[in-house]
């Protein structure tokens, strides 16, 4: 998709704030650092626009980027990370939960894991998540520049056996420095705005 037009229109908690327009969405879900910003910033070929990182504390909002009047990229907070008390966390885990169940907007989430490692607890959990709302996730694998060539099929069957993916489930390598696998994400990307 050829971006020409992006605009952060809500930062919202609560589901009266999500926007009314109707276009497809798609959420990105990872902990914070993990690369979120820089894949975003390559898929709609800005420099510096979705600069999310986390500030430990902070209170943390569903950002909705309209991307041309097609669809809206919703950055959703990654969770158990932040430090913040039980009942904040509570209540964080509540806004990202009502959003990816009852968002019928919502086409797919792309859900990033650090590439460089054998995925988390925190990835694996996040899985099974996904997978048992049968929400369509792509799984991409950041700061993959970071890993020798030669080591880059490898690592992909580690994350792959990690997170047990089947087959028919997608998993991406991805460098937001080198732009690898930014073609493979727009493509699944637009399958799922498909209508
Ligand atoms: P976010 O908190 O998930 O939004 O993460 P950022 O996009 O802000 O990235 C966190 C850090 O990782 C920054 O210092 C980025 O420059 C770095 N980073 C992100 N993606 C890549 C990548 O593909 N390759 C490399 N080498 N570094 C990356």
């Amino acid at each position: 998709m050829d971006v020409n037009d992006v605009e952060l229109v809500m930062s919202a908690v609560d589901p009266k704030q999500y926007p009314t327009t109707g276009y497809p969405e798609i959420g990105f879900l990872g902990r914070s650092n993990v690369g979120k910003s820089s894949l975003t910033n390559v898929l709609i070929n800005r420099k510096d626009y979705a600069h999310t990182s986390g500030q430990p504390g902070k209170t943390q909002t569903l950002n909705f980027y309209r991307v041309n009047d097609a669809l809206y990229f919703v950055d959703v907070p990654g969770y158990g990370y932040a430090k913040v008390s039980k009942s904040e966390r509570e209540k964080w885990a509540q806004m990202i939960e009502t959003y990816l169940t009852q968002r019928e907007q919502l086409r797919g989430v792309v859900n990033l894991i650090d590439g460089r490692h054998a995925p988390s607890d925190y990835d694996i959990q996040m899985r099974d998540w996904l997978d048992y709302y049968g929400i369509p996730v792509l799984y991409v694998a950041t700061k993959v520049d970071k890993i020798p060539k030669s080591k880059r099929k490898k690592q992909e069957q580690i994350l792959r056996k990690g997170l047990e993916l089947e087959d028919d489930e997608p998993l991406v390598m991805f460098s937001a420095k080198t732009k690898v696998g930014a073609d493979q994400v727009w493509d699944w990307i637009e399958q799922q705005i498909k209508s």
